[in-house]
């Protein structure tokens, strides 16, 4: 469960590696599946069996209202999926007529502020979002309430864990022993787990695997991929089964729990390519098992009754050099049916539910790797590699020619500024046509000049750090940028016509009550000077593989000991001698960044977001303003 609008790239880029090796490979997305089952008119029919055959619980007021208007979720679902796939755009007259679709408690918020905006103005509830124009838009978000309602649904009388983007994800993410997923896996299977297992029996009829393999990117997903193991371990013990991805390059590279190996026969680590082919190698008997690379196997320990111990081998073999890891494919994946959603009604933040994108990376790993909050030290990231203009745009041609579909979606870590020039150049050289958006490093380098050519070239947004908006801070975690840099950079690129999006966070070693208030009056000030359109404050946390994790004393912070881990390791509580109440801070600057990113409240003090006894920032005040004529004078 990653995101319903377009496929997560791992499984393109390994099929079309491996299918570039001469191995017979296919992928499947199961997630989309079960979501499209879910989302169906016989999957709500077998929700609403499922509440009424579960007498004993008392349905809460959402679970009653979807009993309630269940006729009426009957009639619309199937055509709903088919407008936000795309495939029915002129059904939005009738969502849009308000009356069409059966409405729960997600639509309360649109009603709230149709008061608030009646009164002050007369008009009708979206016209503040979408004017008069705007119908397809204006649907689309409606449906995706609709959505919603129906996931709060699920929520409460199928499954508790149930989410569309971060499936059961408390059972996986640092979770330091296997005890709570492996009760999960041996609770009765809900509907939800049901539905996955047809889907995953279809799509083993339909292949006939030898290997299966499975790409975990976040723990949101490692429930559901055990679930799968599970299923094809129980009808198919003759399937071998892989599990690998982000999740597993991140928190599993101390994994000492031989259970898991009751779902997977083989794990391996970091970039899939040359694990893959060495396994794939010695399944064939063309290499021995201690030829492995970065392969966690499951000893029998022979004489002993227990379930064995696991043991790390890794011979050690160059990685497949980026510029030879081929195309990417999506052959197989059906993607016309993935879902465009618009649940927030900002330009910037839409592009990550809505539409869909073909991913691609510029570079393998950041090509400054300094950031000391940053997993720097994993290979996804520390290793950087790039690859040439040519090369990169020739993947481009070969994707679009295959799906005939020009967005592109670089899922870079950080987009070095001179790839990006070489590509545009490049795609403007072989005159080219797309539209592209991408993660950079807010660097000096990416001048007026050079935002107007990535313009030319099709780039329609970027996103980029500002963390903690804090010189101190920023110099602290070694980001090489300034906020006057930033200011600076952003306004290049709205000025070139792209839209931008910062990182931002809170809670980093050491920052003080007014640092944060200091941040939340930079930010605004940068949406006032409209340099930035969009944000998003995440809480720092401080991971194992990151400079603060590895040297805390450098950061002024003592980490809290970790208890034996044979699971998942990763977050590290910490003790900051500065003692502030990062939880409350966050609750106001989340609220101020929400309204900033609708346009609203920007010019309310900064001092009305938070407690009055806060100080209002004096240093902050009108700096932004001062950084861009700087800028523009020059
Ligand atoms: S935070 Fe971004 S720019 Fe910094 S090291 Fe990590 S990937 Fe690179």
């Amino acid at each position: 469960m990653t995101q319903l609008n377009t496929p997560y790239p791992s499984t393109a880029y390994l099929t079309g590696f491996l299918r570039s090796r001469g191995v017979h490979a296919v992928q499947e997305d199961l997630a989309l599946a079960l979501v499209l089952r879910l989302l169906s008119s016989t999957g709500l029919e077998s929700v609403r069996d499922q509440i009424e055959a579960d007498s004993e619980r008392t349905p809460s007021p959402i679970v009653r209202n979807f009993l309630e208007q269940f006729d009426h979720y009957l009639a619309t679902v199937d055509r709903v999926i088919a407008f936000l796939q795309g495939r029915d755009s002129t059904l939005a007259h009738r969502i849009n007529s308000r009356v069409f679709l059966p409405e729960g408690s997600r639509f309360d918020a649109l009603e709230a502020h149709a008061d608030s905006e009646e009164e002050e103005e007369g008009g009708d509830s979206l016209g503040w979002a979408f004017g008069a124009l705007g119908v397809q838009d204006r649907a689309k978000h409606l449906a995706t309430l609709y959505l919603s309602d129906l996931a709060n649904v699920l929520r409460e009388a199928i499954d508790p864990r149930f989410e569309f983007v971060r499936y059961a994800e408390s059972l996986a993410a640092s979770q330091q022993t296997f005890d709570p997923l492996a009760d999960a896996l041996a609770a009765p299977p809900n509907l939800v787990d049901r539905n996955l297992r047809e889907l995953t029996l279809a799509a083993v009829d339909r292949h006939q695997p030898n290997v299966v393999l499975v790409s975990v990117p976040f723990p949101g997903c490692v429930y559901a991929a055990f679930r799968i193991a599970q299923t094809i371990k129980a009808t198919h013990p003759d399937i071998i089964t892989v599990l690998g991805g982000g999740f597993v390059n991140t928190e599993l590279r101390e994994l000492t729990e031989p259970r898991v190996f009751d779902f997977f026969d083989y794990i391996t680590l970091d970039d899939g390519e040359r694990p893959l082919l060495a396994l794939l190698e010695y399944l064939r008997g063309e290499r021995p098992q201690a030829q492995l690379v970065r392969t966690f196997v499951r000893t029998d320990d022979s004489g002993t009754d227990g379930p064995g111990s696991v043991q790390y081998i890794h011979h050690p073999e160059p990685d497949v050099p980026f510029a030879e890891v081929g195309t990417p494919t999506w052959d197989g994946l059906p993607i016309d049916q993935y879902l465009s959603t618009l649940d927030m009604l900002n330009p910037m933040h839409r592009l990550w539910s809505d539409g869909r994108w073909n991913k691609l990376t510029v570079a393998h790993g950041c090509y400054w790797k300094k950031c000391s909050f940053c997993d720097t030290t994993l290979d996804y990231i520390g290793r950087y590699e790039g690859v040439a203009a040519s090369t990169l745009v020739d993947r481009i041609e070969a994707v679009v020619q295959e799906t005939g579909q020009t967005g592109f979606h670089f899922v870079d870590e950080a987009a070095p500024p001179k790839a990006l020039e070489g590509m545009a150049e490049e795609l403007l050289r072989r005159n080219v046509q797309i539209s592209w958006w991408g993660n950079i490093r807010f660097e000096k380098s990416f001048t007026p000049e050079l935002c107007e050519l990535l313009a030319e070239s099709g780039c329609i947004a970027i996103s980029g750090g500002l963390e903690v908006a804090s010189d101190r801070l920023l110099k602290l975690m070694k980001k090489g940028v300034s906020v006057e840099q930033v200011a600076r950079v952003t306004k290049a690129f709205s000025d070139a016509g792209i839209l931008v999006h910062a990182y931002l966070m809170y809670g980093f070693p050491t920052q003080t009550v007014q640092d944060t208030v200091d941040a939340l009056e930079y930010t605004r000030q940068l949406f006032e000077e409209d340099c930035i359109q969009s944000g998003f404050f995440h809480r720092f946390t401080c991971t194992v593989h990151s400079p603060v994790g590895l040297h805390p004393e450098e950061y002024g912070v003592e980490l809290v000991p970790l208890p034996t881990v044979s699971f998942a390791k990763n977050d590290v509580d910490f003790i900051d001698p500065t003692n502030v109440d990062h939880d409350s801070l966050g609750v106001a600057i989340n609220k101020a960044l929400y309204n900033f990113m609708h346009g609203v409240c920007l010019d309310a003090d900064i001092r009305s977001w938070f407690n009055e006894k806060v100080p209002r920032s004096r240093v902050a005040r009108d700096f932004i303003a001062q950084a861009i004529s700087e800028q523009q004078s020059s």
